[in-house]
């Protein structure tokens, strides 16, 4: 049986550029945004299907419960602090 060793380049100081350039073209996906929510107050995703409070002014989106319960609280929104009023459900 024959062995191949491997590590040692046949050619020395051969260099391929379409290699070097295939490694820096990988491109880098950013994860979406918009793919998963995550509640403002608790920091856990925010399921499909979920019922959610927007703050009117940031945009900042939490879990109904966590955020009516955080407005009654401090009465206001955990990102822009902006006064807000509890929803009435
Ligand atoms: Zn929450
Ligand atoms: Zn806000």
């Amino acid at each position: 049986m024959k062995r191949i060793k491997i590590g040692k380049p046949i050619c020395r100081g051969f260099w391929n550029p379409w290699s070097v350039e295939e490694i820096k073209k990988t491109p880098v996906i950013p994860p979406k945004p918009e793919a998963r929510q995550v509640c403002v107050i608790c920091l856990s995703e925010i399921g499909e299907g979920a019922s959610t409070t927007e703050c009117p002014y940031c945009g900042a989106i939490g879990h109904k419960n966590c955020f009516d319960e955080w407005i009654v609280l401090r009465g206001k929104c955990p990102l822009c602090r902006k006064i807000l009023t509890p929803t009435s459900t």
